[in-house]
């Protein structure tokens, strides 16, 4: 260690004014992370922003490091607020602590966004319960494919655990048609919102959001064949959503986030892609994004999207397979992989969701 090494050293740890250029930097973002507030939000702020501000605020599924940093990479880059979301499935797989401690180094990373950590379809009271201990800052308590009474029961029993805890809570009614990890709806059992429920449901609850079906649905292949038509490409093109179902429920519940699930798009370019390569998606079909675009402009404050994310991903490493066979080295298609899912997310909040400088 040379002597003004040692200077450095000394001067730094005793507090003084060190003009050493990167530990002043150092210090400088230390103090500007500071400066702002370097944790986890709730929804609550970001969802009255959106609903005044005509935009939604994109929530994406996360069972990866890669996943974490390509989605926060994304909305940090476009200062958007942005709710990263665990289902069951997704705490099975990663556990826990994992993603809640990469949840919190894309916080440290991106400290001028405001982040929700979401737990997405709980299905139990005790679920939700771990959630809320363990650090998250939203819950979903999906309990609509319950009798109504029962719904209601259940979920106003996790309001008022949540919102003892600071936490808040996303509600269902209606259910969506296909499947979501552990969720599974078969096509025909899907039932649409009844508007004339919500007021009630949401008096009785407290619940802070509430997810409605007006016809979009979980996974990669939404609709069969049968209830599509097909444009002039062979493309399926699905039923369009139920907008008549949507302002209904505006009417009657003013001021107040609503939540669209299953709202991929699958894009056809990375359809194309997978099935290029090694792939065998025929005729996975999504939501088109203008009607999405169309909703988030309305009371939709939060657009969950996770089949697109997943497509981005698995198209681009079978791409990345088939054209470098003797590659084994993780991080080669990992890299491109993240990117992917950076790409998807930016495309999802500027054109989709309308949250791009929203932070
Ligand atoms: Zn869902």
């Amino acid at each position: 260690m040379s002597i003004f090494e040692y200077l450095h050293v000394v001067l730094y740890h005793s507090g003084f004014v060190c003009y050493n250029t990167a530990c002043f930097g150092m210090k400088l973002s230390y103090f500007m992370k500071g400066w702002h507030n370097m944790s986890l939000v709730t929804t609550t702020e970001m969802f009255k922003k959106a609903y005044n501000g005509g935009y939604a605020v994109g929530a994406f599924n996360v069972n990866n490091m890669e996943i974490v940093q390509g989605i926060t990479e994304a909305a940090g880059e476009l200062k958007s607020p942005v709710i990263l979301q665990v289902s069951k499935g997704a705490r099975a797989y990663a556990n826990h602590t994992y993603l809640v401690k990469l949840v919190e180094a894309a916080v440290a990373e991106n400290p001028d966004i405001p982040i929700a950590l979401h737990l997405d379809h709980g299905d139990t009271f005790e679920l939700c319960k771990s959630c809320i201990d363990g650090g998250f800052t939203s819950v979903m308590i999906d309990a609509s494919s319950k009798p109504y009474e029962e719904n209601v029961a259940l979920t106003k029993q996790v309001v008022e655990y949540a919102h003892a805890h600071g936490v808040v809570v996303e509600a269902e009614l209606g259910t969506l048609a296909g499947i979501e990890d552990e969720v599974v709806v078969e096509a025909g059992h899907e039932s649409y919102t009844r508007p004339e429920e919500v007021e009630d449901f949401v008096s009785k609850t407290g619940c802070d959001s509430l997810a409605i079906a007006i016809g979009t649905s979980h996974g990669a292949y939404k609709f069969t064949a049968a209830q599509c038509t097909r444009n002039a490409d062979g493309v399926l093109v699905p039923p369009p959503l139920r907008f008549d179902v949507l302002e209904e429920c505006i009417k009657r519940l003013p001021g107040f986030p609503i939540v669209l699930h299953g709202s991929s798009s699958v894009p056809q370019e990375f359809v194309k892609m997978v099935n290029q390569y090694g792939g065998n998606m025929p005729d996975a079909v999504g939501i088109p994004e203008e009607q999405l675009r169309k909703a988030a402009q309305l009371a939709v404050c939060k657009i969950n999207i996770d089949s697109d994310i997943r497509l981005a991903m698995t198209g681009t490493i079978r791409k990345y397979f088939a054209e470098h066979p003797d590659h084994f080295d993780p991080r080669q298609y990992l890299k491109p992989a993240r990117q992917a899912v950076k790409d998807m997310v930016a495309h999802k909040i500027k054109n989709v969701l309308g949250s791009d400088g929203k932070a």
